[in-house]
């Protein structure tokens, strides 16, 4: 019982978290945002309920980070995400946009499920910014 009532407190908190992000996030922005400490397995696993749920659904960035947003028309039975998801190379932002992807037909004998497509460019925020040389490092640095 007492376990049951943690965990729908760690889904609250996850879902608010995303309910009031209006980008995509990654693992490392629900840890810094949750203030109390939660294991990462338990966060991963809260957020992969949500998927099968079809409140939230994937975005896999270009630097192999999962990020998860929340959806619109999805149900438990089926996404409908085969949306455009735009990330800006300055300030590292993944972006749901309502553009969906269109697909010249697949060669005959393909039947498409879901289609990804991640664009990267200037948020209208860093546009005006593109050519001030990385002032502030951004919040993805790897080297
Ligand atoms: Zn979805
Ligand atoms: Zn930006
Ligand atoms: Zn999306």
């Amino acid at each position: 019982m007492e376990k049951l009532k943690r965990n729908t407190k760690a889904k609250q908190l996850i879902m608010s978290v995303l309910a009031n992000s209006p980008s995509a996030l990654c693992y490392d922005d629900f840890e810094r945002r949750i203030p109390a400490r939660m294991d990462k397995a338990t966060v991963y696993r809260i957020l992969q309920g949500f998927c099968d749920d079809g409140v939230v659904h994937k975005i896999s960035g270009e630097n192999g980070k999962t990020y998860y947003a929340l959806c619109h028309h999805c149900s438990s039975e089926r996404h409908n995400d085969s949306h455009l998801h735009f990330r800006c190379v300055r300030c590292a932002t993944i972006l749901c946009m309502d553009e969906p992807i269109s697909i010249s037909p697949l060669p005959s004998g393909y039947t498409m499920l879901e289609a990804s497509c991640l664009v990267s460019g200037y948020c209208p925020d860093c546009l005006p910014l593109r050519d001030e040389k990385h002032l502030q490092p951004t919040k993805t640095t790897t080297t």
